[in-house]
């Protein structure tokens, strides 16, 4: 068989093999703490698990328009209204079978060879990989521990060169936590305006997450940008149900027609019952999600002072989503050393910061969707290690 060259340029998401590397030994036996995959571990809030179930029981066990069905769209509206307040009609959203598609999707509609993609790094390991994938070229956007792992605007223009297509900007983000503050964004959008040939796919799929009572900026605040920008959000993170594959995008008008297109060409719609679980999800009571959120806030404060606590690491505060992001360079050891070290020796599994970007040599990422207690007795084991 002879594959196509481009498939040999898709990467992976390391998170999934190390969550099942760890899965093995601890069916070996082993004690594992698994604080190495971005999920929630709280289940779906049951009302939003009934409303699936009625929506089988009711019927709905067809195709369903591409785009996903209207009174699901009318309710992403309405979320977009009451968190973002902006207007965003139900024709410019389109449902897909979680976050990565729209990703997908973006990437797919920008990327060819002798172009340029912009993305975070350290960042979410399929930006990069995807745009490899299309041929065209990655640019890696820094991010700083000084600065909370925001990008700087300054930084992010200068990069753009007459071959930039998209820009890719996640907050708050995986791996690192970091939110991008307001005063930033503004600083990104005014400069923008000088390449408006430039699209941008903001990644806010973690926007219900964020602490200190600083309000998540959103990019869809900016109407200057509005005819340009691609908003990627769904139900995985804030609902907990990163398995039931449910996301959205917001597209600029002349792209909605090609991502309905491209969902045409792969999945056809979402399954059926999952966009009424959405709806639900959406609609319905909010308060366990005030509940997760306030319990990922207070694992925040636990895992910091514990990672702050462990010889060699040093650890920023995250402003958002449930990652922790230490640098380990006091160790001495490798990101990627660490990482197997740990796993093997120790028993808690962690993702090496180098699974996300070349920036990430000298950090490691910790999920803090995990008990205080595992968080602690996984402190507890790595700082006994290395030597405390
Ligand atoms: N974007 C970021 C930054 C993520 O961390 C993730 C999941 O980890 C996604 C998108 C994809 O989410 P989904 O599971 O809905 O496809």
């Amino acid at each position: 068989m002879q594959l196509a060259a481009a498939m040999a340029r898709l990467g992976t998401e390391s998170a999934f093999e190390v969550l099942a590397r760890a899965t093995r030994l601890a069916q070996e036996g082993r004690s594992i703490i698994n604080l190495g995959i971005g999920q929630p571990d709280f289940p779906t809030p049951p009302h939003i698990v009934e409303a699936a179930v009625k929506a089988l029981r009711d019927g709905h066990h067809g195709y369903t328009p591409a785009n996903g069905i209207l009174p699901l769209r009318e309710a992403v509206a309405a979320d977009m209204r009451l968190r973002r307040g902006v207007e965003v009609s139900p024709e410019r959203i389109v449902i897909v079978p979680g976050g990565k598609v729209t990703m997908f999707m973006a990437i797919a509609m920008f990327g060819e060879p002798g172009v340029e993609i912009m993305y975070p790094d350290p960042g979410f390991p399929i930006y990069r990989s995807l745009i490899q994938w299309t041929g065209a070229e990655p640019v890696p956007i820094a991010l700083h521990e000084d600065k909370g792992f925001a990008f700087s605007a300054l930084e992010v223009l200068n990069k753009i060169t007459p071959r930039t297509r998209l820009l890719i900007v996640n907050s708050p983000a995986n791996p690192t936590g970091g939110v991008v503050p307001k005063a930033e964004l503004d600083r990104l959008v005014e400069g923008l305006l000088d390449y408006p040939e430039v699209a941008v796919l903001s990644d806010e799929i973690y926007a219900r997450m964020c602490y200190d009572g600083v309000p998540h900026a959103s990019l869809t605040a900016y109407p200057e940008l509005e005819h340009r920008l691609i908003l990627l959000d769904g139900w995985s993170k804030t609902y907990a149900m990163t398995g039931w594959r449910l996301g959205w995008g917001v597209w600029p008008e002349p792209l909605v027609e090609h991502a309905t297109r491209l969902a045409i060409n792969t999945h056809s719609c979402v399954n059926a019952a999952t966009q009424w679980a959405g709806i639900e999800a959406l609609t319905g009571p909010q308060d366990a999600v005030e509940r997760m959120v306030a319990a990922f806030d207070r694992r925040r404060q636990v895992i910091v002072e514990e990672l702050n606590a462990i010889p060699g690491f040093r650890c920023v505060r995250p402003g958002g989503a449930f990652y922790a992001f230490p640098n380990i360079e006091g160790t001495g050891k490798t990101s990627r050393q660490l990482q197997e070290e740990l796993l093997t020796e120790v028993g808690v599994a962690i993702i090496s910061g180098t699974s996300f970007g070349i920036h990430g040599e000298g950090y490691v990422r910790f999920s803090y969707a995990a008990s205080v207690e595992a968080i602690q007795e996984a402190c507890g084991r790595i700082r006994r290690h290395l030597g405390a």
